[in-house]
């Protein structure tokens, strides 16, 4: 480092930082300091922090990554990006459907179900029974009854259906306990237990991924160990030792001190993204290639070639997100700690781990793609956003949709009375 900034070639094309952050792997906390040009900021030091003019020199995107990133990261914001938004057409349209039946069982929570370009979904209710409901041709149809009464009070219930709307995995989110179902007869195929560790901090790692003709799913094991099973007959495919650790010992082959948290799978099921953390809490959101996993490497999930950390941020995961693409995912919140994250969406390559851009204003609401970002905030509303410009093209303060089907385009509100709300996003934008 010299006064003229990091010693990078790249660093003259580059940003500003804080000169006293450098050099960036020996940096101290530093705030987030919006310059009042449109989404520019600069990383400040404690010192440099309120200063009229702090002294900022050219730094690299990978030093400025490298503090942005660091452990004990950010300790607060000073002004705040500017928010673009543009007029457009843009609209929501709604259709309330009574489904005869449903008021009876009303929905503790829905997915969607693939089924060709049909509105079909998933709901279950408070006494466990799970039912598939078409709103085309409104009607629901019982697929079984799981019984929820082990999971505790009140428990915090998660579907997610199978790429091939052939199989389903019932959870509790925030518990240890949960069942894969075969959704053409009900039948079991596969309990799951990821244990009790820490799991109220973690949502329970789930997800499903289509290899060939079979349905995979990808759930956790114990805290720090997620497997593949095979949906149709619950048998495992990732079969390895789990490496214990011994105090005073050095850490074994593939021992992994991580979290798993809340999975997201690519449109093209070729990346997962687990939104996990590390003692004690940091989050660190990974990626890593199902391909490899599947078929070339048992420990991928541990320290396999592919593992990209993808994201950086003190507390524990589980924050929006979803794909915009087959490699790009858009994350909620810029900084480093959870207590100082700006209302912004980062999209990142999942297969490379860097940041394609950001932009600010999308709030932490829940995360949908339906040609923009979509973002529905409970009790205020959805707004959408252009993921190319950054632009905010909608802002609906009426509803906020609980689910998105992807091949039916239909966003899901439940209301009370057995009627669920279809909604979808019609015209130019
Ligand atoms: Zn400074
Ligand atoms: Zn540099």
């Amino acid at each position: 480092m010299t006064a003229a900034g990091c010693l990078h070639a790249d660093a003259r094309t580059s940003r500003l930082m804080c000169a006293h952050l450098l050099p960036a792997d020996q940096a101290e906390e530093h705030v987030i300091r919006f310059t009042g040009r449109g989404v520019d900021y600069v990383l400040a030091c404690r010192a440099c922090a309120d200063a009229p003019t702090p002294e900022l020199v050219p730094a690299c995107e990978a030093c400025l990554r490298e503090c942005e990133d660091s452990v004990g990261g950010c300790f607060g914001v000073r002004g705040t990006p500017e928010v673009l938004c543009r007029p457009s057409d843009l609209t929501f349209a709604h259709r309330d459907v009574r489904v005869p039946g449903l008021a009876v069982q009303a929905p503790i929570a829905v997915a969607p179900l693939a089924d060709g370009a049909r509105s079909s979904w998933l709901a279950i209710s408070a006494g466990g029974a799970l039912t598939r409901i078409d709103l085309d041709e409104p009607h629901m149809e019982p697929v079984a009854n799981v019984d929820l009464a082990p999971w505790g009070p009140n428990p915090d219930v998660r579907i997610v259906a199978s790429p091939d709307g052939r199989f389903a995995a019932v959870v509790a989110a925030r518990g240890s306990l949960g069942v894969v179902l075969d959704l053409a007869t009900g039948a079991r195929t596969l309990e799951l237990d990821r244990g009790q560790y820490q799991a109220k901090h973690c949502e329970f790692s789930i997800a499903f991924l289509r290899d060939e003709d079979r349905a995979i799913v990808v759930h956790a094991t114990k805290w720090n160990r997620l497997d593949l099973s095979d949906a149709a007959t619950g048998r495992m495919l990732s079969a390895r030792p789990s490496p214990e650790y011994a105090a005073n010992q050095p850490p074994p082959a593939h021992h992994l001190d991580y979290f798993h948290c809340g999975l997201t799978v690519s449109p093209d099921g070729r990346w997962l993204v687990d939104d996990g953390w590390i003692w004690h809490p940091r989050g660190c959101m990974r990626s890593l290639d199902l391909r490899r996993w599947v078929h070339e490497n048992v420990w991928e999930s541990e320290d396999g070639a592919s593992l990209r950390d993808v994201r950086l941020c003190e507390g524990t995961g589980d924050r929006p997100r979803c794909f915009i693409g087959d490699n790009a995912l858009a994350v909620w919140g810029l900084g480093s700690d959870e207590d100082f994250l700006v209302d912004a969406a980062l999209l990142i390559d999942v297969e490379t781990g860097r940041r394609i851009r950001w932009f600010a204003g999308p709030p932490c609401g829940r995360f949908f793609f339906d040609r923009h970002l979509i973002v529905a905030e409970e009790g205020k509303g959805t707004s959408v956003w252009d993921v190319t410009t950054g632009e905010r093209l909608l802002d609906d303060p009426a509803f906020a949709p609980v689910a998105y089907h992807p091949a039916a385009r239909t966003f899901l509100s439940v209301l009370p009375d057995g009627v669920l709300r279809k909604s979808r996003m019609i015209g130019d934008a």
